[in-house]
């Protein structure tokens, strides 16, 4: 069975579905995404996911496409037509089709709206098992990391850069030597007196959906969270490291740059939340298409 995609009003097969050449999110990256996992054919949190997705449209002042009912009903055929059980849909929205000119396009220029499925993503055995090494790297991305924006020429570089250390992640570090996030997971720490430390939330990061629901299991098991930002130091002295998304639930890290983290394993309080966060995989954080 070929693969289907979703491409302004149509489901189309994938390999000959397209957008304008004049689409802004072709032009200007003018536009915004969002990845639903889904496991076993049922969204995990996508209440959270069509939340920030809105709040992505409205900073950067994009018409919805359609409403959020619609769109989850959208995804919901997407996932069947494709037979989809594991894997993640990918949501884009650009600001429309129209002649290359920076101002918005006028006001009756609808927004394009594009949906993919793909199967089976996800970190390897191997990677969850050993944990993963990242590099870090000064932050050159924009000021709005808040919005998930398809401008990610920045976190393509850095993805890059760490690919060719034989790293997974680069970790961003502000000018300040804090650490941001990766380029497209959140970073956390437990630190020397074992807390569970992940940077607060405001225009410097996103708002991972995987950080949030991590951070209420963590609270909920009676954990000592600190939402604060760390430096580079104390995440290279620190117990445990660990990187978060969607596709990843949270990932060891076992080497920042040179430096081994603790003595080199995954650290229990990391396998602890990724066995909270399987449980809520398969409980709360398991969500129907369409909300009762
Ligand atoms: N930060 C960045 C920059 C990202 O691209 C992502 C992945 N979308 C995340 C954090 C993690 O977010 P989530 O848990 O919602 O996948």
């Amino acid at each position: 069975m070929s693969r289907v995609a979703y491409v302004n009003g149509r489901y189309q097969p994938h390999a000959v579905a397209a957008v304008h050449i004049e689409d802004r999110g072709m032009q200007f990256s003018d536009g915004i995404y969002e990845v639903v996992a889904v496991v076993d054919g049922h969204p995990i949190d996508l209440s959270g996911h069509i939340a920030r997705l809105d709040r992505s449209l409205t900073e950067m002042r994009i018409a919805r496409p359609m409403p959020s009912r619609s769109l989850r009903l959208v995804m919901r055929e997407l996932v069947r037509r494709n037979r989809l059980s594991n894997g993640i849909v990918y949501i884009q929205v650009n600001r429309g089709v129209y002649r290359r000119d920076h101002p918005f396009p006028p006001a009756h220029v609808a927004p394009s709206l594009v949906m993919t499925v793909r199967s089976g993503v996800g970190p390897s055995r191997t990677a969850i098992e050993n944990g993963v090494p990242v590099i870090t790297m000064p932050d050159r991305r924009w000021a709005r990391r808040d919005i998930k924006s398809v401008s990610l020429l920045p976190n393509v570089l850095a993805k890059e850069a760490a690919h060719e250390a034989g790293a997974w992640e680069a970790w961003q570090v502000d000018r300040d030597g804090y650490i941001t996030e990766g380029a497209s997971t959140n970073a956390w720490i437990v630190s020397r007196d074992g807390a569970l430390v992940t940077r607060p939330l405001n225009d410097d990061i996103l708002a991972g959906i995987t950080r949030q629901s991590l951070l209420a299991l963590a609270r909920a098991d009676g954990m000592t969270v600190e939402e604060r930002p760390f430096t580079v130091e104390e995440a290279k002295a620190a117990r445990e490291a660990f990187t978060s998304s969607t596709t990843l639930s949270a990932l060891p890290v076992v080497r920042i740059d040179d430096a081994v983290v603790a003595n080199g394993v995954p650290g229990s309080l990391t396998r602890r939340l990724r066995e909270l966060y399987a449980a809520h995989i398969a409980g709360a954080g398991r969500e129907d298409w369409l909300p009762e």
